[in-house]
């Protein structure tokens, strides 16, 4: 896929509107247009790619500073409990093929069933 045609590219750079909550080199954070928990944001790599699926060995500290950034920001907002989620893959119910991680939380209650 082209990265112009890539919706979280296109976030990504600027060009798209987005709820953009935290930014640095490497990734940016925004609210999920579709939010399935009162705090839904996604944290996605500034670079195109594409899953978990096809991770390289030398992207593995990039992939922990999302998750590094999803806790400062679960952190600032309170939460008291999140859940932090890859979706890989169609079966896995991936839908956008560039690397996300998805904060979810601001529940009152335990949270046991969640879709995303
Ligand atoms: P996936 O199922 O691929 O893990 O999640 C993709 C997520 O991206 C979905 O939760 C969906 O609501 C969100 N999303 C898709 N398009 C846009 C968009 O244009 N803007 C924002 N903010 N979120 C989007
Ligand atoms: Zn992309």
């Amino acid at each position: 896929m082209a990265e112009s045609d890539c919706i979280f590219c296109e976030i990504a750079k600027g060009r798209s509107p987005a709820a953009v909550e935290y930014e640095d080199d490497l990734v940016v954070a925004f609210a999920d247009i579709n939010p399935v928990a009162p705090v839904h944001i996604l944290v996605v790599t500034k670079t195109h790619l594409a899953s978990i699926s096809e991770m390289k060995e030398e992207e593995e500290e990039l992939i922990g500073h999302m998750v590094w950034v999803a806790r400062k920001i679960a952190e600032n907002r309170k939460l008291e409990g999140y859940k932090l989620v890859f979706n890989v893959g169609e079966k896995g119910g991936q839908i956008v093929f560039h690397l996300h991680l998805h904060l979810l939380g601001g529940w009152d209650e335990k949270q046991e069933e969640i879709r995303i």
